[in-house]
């Protein structure tokens, strides 16, 4: 028998000896890198038993994709053993995500009478560092970092002891023979010595399983004003560890669906409706609806965060820089970042940030799938080619895909600089070596400009570039296994269009091969390239002078900017100076959100769309409309009455909450409207909704509710994000396909 899918490090090997053992059946199991082979002799009704409970009781962490089963000559065997890892040249066993700490191993973590009590870095094979550590298959200690680790004699006898937890757990380790904390500056007890630190304002560096954390008192505002201040973050969020799901009900609501994400396996962190009035400060996220909360997920977190804590957790790192992983390259880089270091000697292989997903109407919405779900395949909806996938700038991950997996990287931030674009470079070498995936073409973005592009284009293999907003829709239909036409929504900030010119409201007539634009908002000048992303207020103007709104004293965006500012953007308008056209959605929610007086300057990515959500009145029935042109080319979506009535609303003195919640229900009743006309023309009926502007639930669940009502099927994402973190897979079957 050969079985392939998530089956190392997982208990899978203990588990066939036990259940072979107990049917009394003859033969061995072991790992290659293909998954596990099982040879077995006995009665046969045993043998079709054992294949069903195979599935059926297989490890919790266990993810079978497939089982095959071929019959050979008995070699006359009298007992099941284990048998040493294959190394073959080909194959792809799967690597396991990380797994949280599980109940028994919590349990002995908190048990005075066992020895690993208070060990930082207790596991067994149903939980415990996987990915992040694993350097080569097929997943043997030797392949980890764990190697340097001799297990002493008690962590080999449950090494070897069928009948332990720990048989054959490649991280096992103790306390007598395993990794150790120490801190800096030197501490005799480094637990205790953190938490004092925390609990006296510091910033403490942590190392975790994928890179370090910079940990502090989320209930501070003197921290988290330092925090920010030495981070260079100056509004973005940051995310809270809390210990138990009491405390993260205490300061954020959270329904059943969100209580069991928040307790999942994958612990990613889980945004979640902020209750008024906690002990947060509200600096951890300002102008914020959402608070992002996760449970601890190592021992290491468990020892460090006790009930009614609140921690920020962040990421390691300067802002936009990828998060270190090496002890000394953390006490370097976060020198002046951390008041004192929790360290541990046990190598991280793997650079990889905390997964962030929400709930959409009951399912899960991945806003960055990485530590937990990474690297685990996203399924693909044919046979692939092997190729590589680069993504976009933003959010950046790539896709090393062959046969049906789409093998999806962990995120590896912002492709803006050398450091990001080496963490790329290492992440798709890692890849290709784990899952024995030689690529033979490469799909990119079609922006030139993009770092990811440019490297595909230094590389000798075939390039394919596709259309970004063409990858998006690709991406959503993919994850459902949809191989028709679909019309979808690419709502995003930024992408390369076929024109040259920035898109971003796009709607496409799409499948895998190719596209139509049959329709797009009605475009408005991008004044100064990329700063306008930095200036909603400039966006505003831009959008009204577009729609031929004069520039009033009394509107926000106007008050502002100083005169001066006000006449050199005029000029820039008039003379077209150093602007491009944009049909950017994400731009237009900057725009309404600077014009309704929230926000004119961003600090970073979305923060305008964002607060002008989190404002959005619930209890409002009523909408704008946009006006559609639909002429010879594709359908103008034309943002001129909405930005009138804005005005109109805040002149009579309507709440910002009011104007926010018409805006978004105008733009869902747009995606209807526009839905119905393209499947008049073409009876086609499924609509696809991708691009980071559907980050934004409260759209999201407006437009795929009214579809719905309308008769559409609607594809919204699930297994990646619908921002750039998702386009790899897009890219990849676009690629496959085109091939
Ligand atoms: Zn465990
Ligand atoms: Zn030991
Ligand atoms: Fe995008």
């Amino acid at each position: 028998m050969r079985i392939s899918g998530i089956v190392q490090g997982v208990g899978f090997r203990p588990f066939v000896y036990n259940l072979a053992s107990a049917a009394r059946l003859a033969g061995f199991v072991g790992n290659d890198t293909d998954g596990v082979f099982i040879e077995l002799e006995g009665d046969e009704a045993r043998l079709e038993r054992f294949i069903s409970d195979l599935e059926r009781l297989a490890p919790p962490a266990a993810r079978i994709q497939r089982i095959d089963v071929a019959e050979v000559p008995p070699h006359g065997a009298t007992s099941f053993r284990i048998v040493a890892s294959h190394h073959a040249a080909t194959g792809t066993a799967l690597v396991s995500p990380d797994l949280r700490t599980c109940d028994d191993c919590l349990a002995e973590l908190r048990d005075p009478a066992d020895r690993r009590y208070g060990y930082a870095f207790i596991n067994c094979t149903n939980c415990g560092p996987r990915f992040t550590i694993t350097e080569q298959t097929p997943y043997d200690r030797p392949n980890t970092t764990m190697a340097p680790f001799g297990m002493c004699r008690g962590c080999l006898a449950e090494y070897h002891d069928p009948a332990d937890r720990r048989f054959h757990a490649q991280p096992n380790a103790c306390p007598e023979c395993g990794p150790a904390i120490s801190s800096v500056p030197h501490a005799e007890d480094p637990i205790r010595d953190a938490r004092r630190r925390i609990a006296a304002g510091e910033i403490v560096a942590v190392k975790g399983l994928g890179g370090y954390h910079l940990a502090c008192d989320a209930t501070s505002d003197r921290a988290i004003g330092l925090l920010r201040e030495r981070k260079g973050r100056i509004d973005k969020p940051f995310a809270v560890m809390v210990a138990d799901p009491a405390t993260a009900a205490a300061i954020a609501r959270v329904d059943s669906d969100e209580a069991r994400l928040l307790t999942s396996r994958e612990r990613p962190i889980v945004l979640l409706r902020r209750r008024p009035d906690t002990v947060v400060s509200d600096l951890v996220a300002p102008g914020n609806g959402h608070l992002g909360i996760m449970l601890p997920y190592t021992p290491l977190h468990h020892l460090l965060v006790e009930p009614g804590d609140c921690w920020v957790m962040t990421s390691g790192n300067l802002s936009e820089e990828p998060i270190a992983i090496d002890n000394a390259e953390a006490l370097d880089r976060l020198a002046g970042l951390a008041d004192a270091f929790v360290l541990h000697n046990r190598d991280i292989h793997v650079p990889c940030d905390d997964s962030v997903v929400r709930m959409l109407d009951g399912a899960e919405y991945p806003i960055r799938r990485s530590r937990g779900y990474a690297p685990f395949p996203v399924p693909l909806p044919f046979d692939a080619a092997p190729l590589l996938a680069t993504g976009g700038e933003l959010k950046a991950t790539f896709c090393l895909a062959a046969g049906r997996d789409g093998f999806m990287s962990q995120h590896i931030g912002d492709m803006e600089n050398l450091e990001t674009l080496d963490a790329f470079t290492r992440a798709v070498d890692h890849f290709i070596s784990l899952f024995r995936i030689e690529p033979e073409v490469i799909a990119a973005d079609l922006h030139p400009g993009y770092l990811s592009t440019r490297w595909a284009e230094r590389s000798p293999l075939p390039v394919v570039k596709v259309q970004h907003h063409h990858a998006h829709v690709a991406s959503v239909m993919a994850e459902h296994g949809f191989r028709d036409r679909v019309i979808g929504f690419a709502f995003d900030g930024t992408g390369y269009g076929t024109d040259g010119t920035v898109w971003g409201g796009e709607v496409l007539l799409a499948d895998y091969d190719g596209f139509e634009r049959v329709g797009h908002l009605r475009s408005a000048l991008l004044p100064g390239g990329d700063s306008a992303v930095r200036h909603p207020g400039k966006m505003a103007l831009s959008h009204l002078d577009a729609a031929g709104i004069p520039w009033s004293d009394d509107l926000p965006p106007v008050m502002s900017l100083v005169p001066g500012e006000r006449a050199l953007l005029t000029t820039q308008l008039e003379r077209l100076i150093n602007t491009v056209p944009t049909t950017s959605m994400g731009r237009l929610f900057d725009a309404v959100s600077a014009l309704t007086g929230v926000r004119q300057i961003a600090t970073y990515e979305a923060q305008a769309a964002i607060e002008l959500e989190a404002l959005v009145d619930l209890t409002e029935g009523c909408s704008y409309e946009f006006d559609l042109q639909d002429q010879n080319g594709p359908l103008i979506m034309d943002p001129q009455p909405v930005l009138a009535a804005i005005v109109d609303d805040l002149r009579g003195a309507v709440e910002p909450g009011v104007i926010a919640a018409r805006f978004h229900t105008a733009v869902a009743s747009m995606i209807v409207e526009v839905a119905e006309r393209i499947r008049t023309r073409t009876g086609i009926t499924t609509v696809g909704l991708s691009g980071g502007v559907f980050q934004n639930v409260t759209l999201t669940h407006a437009a795929a509710n009214a579809l719905g009502e309308r008769g559409f099927a609607v594809l919204t994402h699930r297994l990646v994000p619908p921002n750039d973190g998702g386009l790899a897979l897009g890219q990849a079957v676009i690629a496959a396909t085109r091939r």
